[in-house]
């Protein structure tokens, strides 16, 4: 005699799941999640952004997005990264840590390492995702709250009649210094949504090549320090600044993230 099973519900209860991982930024043109028009707020209908209420075509969250939503048969997303790199500014290494929290899914349970590969396929030479699995929704706090140093590659654009071979010595010369304490003033382009404020941090200049497009440096640097106004000195915003160090006007002409250093932090 058979016990009557209890049939599968035709529609199982949706609910959020998380999914963790890392991702790699290829290219300067991609932001991390979705880059709403100032102008129309995401509305849509505005010259400013074509229509699209958005003012990228994509970003790491929709590319990643418009494949695990489908598959979890869920309608949105929120894309929880362990800080955010500018849309301008590559993602190399081992990739940056973030949380997918699909909302209101349909189904539970996904082939991640299917899904990584779908994703990673149709962003080919753009982004990709690395390292998939399942989480729990504490996860998210816990990679937004951690702390961690960073390495930085830096192409340095100076005025026109500077000799590469003079700055390349410079900054050579610049290397023993160690640990550099920073003092950094909230940066004018994001002084609007930030409080002006005073930040110490360090960093340390750990390598100067000069390669076919320019000289490039690299850098550690704490969480959370300005990359691009350390190097520009965002008038005078943050001291001391490369350009201060070199005695000369300099600016971040391109900027790669080479590694986020969270191994046992
Ligand atoms: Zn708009």
């Amino acid at each position: 005699m058979s016990t009557p099973s209890t049939p599968t519900p035709r529609f199982p209860e949706a609910k959020s799941i998380f999914v963790e991982g890392r991702y790699r930024k290829l290219v300067r043109d991609l932001p991390q999640t979705v880059f709403f028009c100032p102008k129309c707020k995401g509305r849509g209908g505005c010259e400013y952004c074509d229509g699209l209420g958005k003012l990228t075509k994509d970003s790491v969250q929709e590319l990643i997005g418009r494949v695990a939503n489908p598959r979890f048969k869920a309608r949105r997303n929120k894309f929880h990264g362990a800080g955010r790199e500018d849309m301008d500014v590559r993602m190399l290494g081992r990739g940056r840590p973030f949380v997918l929290e699909l909302l209101k899914s349909k189904r539970h349970e996904v082939d991640l390492e299917e899904m990584a590969s779908e994703i990673n396929r149709r962003a080919e030479n753009r982004m990709e995702v690395l390292g998939l699995k399942y989480c729990q929704n504490s996860r998210v706090a816990e990679i937004k709250e951690r702390h961690c140093s960073k390495e930085y590659r830096a192409r340095l654009d100076f005025p026109a009649e500077t000799s590469l071979e003079e700055m390349e010595k410079k900054l050579q010369s610049l290397l023993v210094l160690g640990r550099l304490e920073l003092q950094q003033r909230t940066p004018q382009r994001v002084a609007h949504r930030r409080g002006d404020l005073v930040r110490e941090r360090g960093l340390e200049i750990t390598a100067a090549d000069q390669e076919a497009d320019g000289l490039w440096v690299s850098l550690r640097a704490d969480h959370g320090t300005y990359i691009k106004e350390f190097i520009s000195s965002d008038d005078g915003r943050t001291v001391p600044s490369l350009a201060q160090l070199l005695e000369t006007a300099c600016t971040c002409g391109l900027l790669d993230v080479l590694e986020i250093l969270d191994e046992g932090v």
